[in-house]
């Protein structure tokens, strides 16, 4: 489904050259449950970046069904990432002057889609949020945003979701949860790629992989 290839990234800084991603190869089936975890600073997030289409590496491929993700024009890459890359940020980059509602609306209308509102409202009721869908961020539990960043990204039915550190800041019990969640979503067919650094969460997916210096340990 999605191969990343010989893939290099290193960042300059005034200090000297980081290398985040190292000839990095590694392919992702249909349907997978992979769960990537290693130390802080080893290109985790860079890596989750380059495969979610928005992190050029410097050398090296990201192939899309062998097609070339970073060979495509902007607004081509721009559409896919839109249709079928659900992507979770660790801060849940959650818009703070919209409603929940307006959150989760927000990624129809990148995907040029109809704002559905039954689609909508399913989705939050989905993720125990339908009696939050008039509310701001700010007003909800961590947990809960975490929720609303989930269903943002579910809407558009994408078929892979990217999420990094997904419980990165939540309290154990709504780990827990959130890594249900996942799960779920994995089980209705959806390929899905996580990043923790928790040991027993790390477990619960069908395929663990260990990153140390932009590698594959
Ligand atoms: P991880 O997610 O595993 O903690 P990252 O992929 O965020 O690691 O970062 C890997 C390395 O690349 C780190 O040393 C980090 O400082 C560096 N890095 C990541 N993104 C940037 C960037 N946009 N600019 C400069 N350096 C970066
Ligand atoms: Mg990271």
């Amino acid at each position: 489904m999605l191969k990343i290839e010989h893939a290099s990234k290193t960042f300059h800084h005034k200090h000297g050259t980081v290398s985040a991603l190292n000839d990095f190869s590694f392919e992702i089936k249909k349907g997978e449950f992979i769960s990537i975890s290693g130390p802080s600073g080893s290109g985790k997030s860079t890596l989750l970046l380059a495969l979610g289409g928005m992190s050029h590496p410097d050398n090296g491929k990201v192939m899309w069904n062998n097609e070339s993700i970073y060979n495509w024009e902007l607004n081509k890459r721009a559409q896919w990432r839109a249709k079928e890359v659900g992507f979770i940020f660790q801060t849940f980059n959650l818009i703070n002057y919209l409603t929940v509602y307006e959150n989760v609306a927000i990624a129809l209308n990148l995907a040029e889609e109809k704002v559905d509102r039954k689609r909508i409202i399913g989705i939050l009721d989905k993720m125990k949020l339908s009696n939050r869908i008039k509310h701001l961020p700010n007003e909800l539990s961590i947990g809960q945003q975490q929720r609303v960043a989930i269903a943002r990204a579910l809407i558009k039915n994408p078929s892979m979701l990217l999420a990094d550190e997904p419980t990165g800041n939540l309290d154990p019990q709504t780990a827990n949860d959130i890594l249900k969640i996942l799960k779920e979503i994995n089980n209705e067919g959806k390929t899905v790629v996580f990043i923790t650094h928790n040991p027993d969460l790390a477990k619960l997916a069908n395929r663990n992989i260990r990153i140390e210096e932009g590698r594959i340990v």
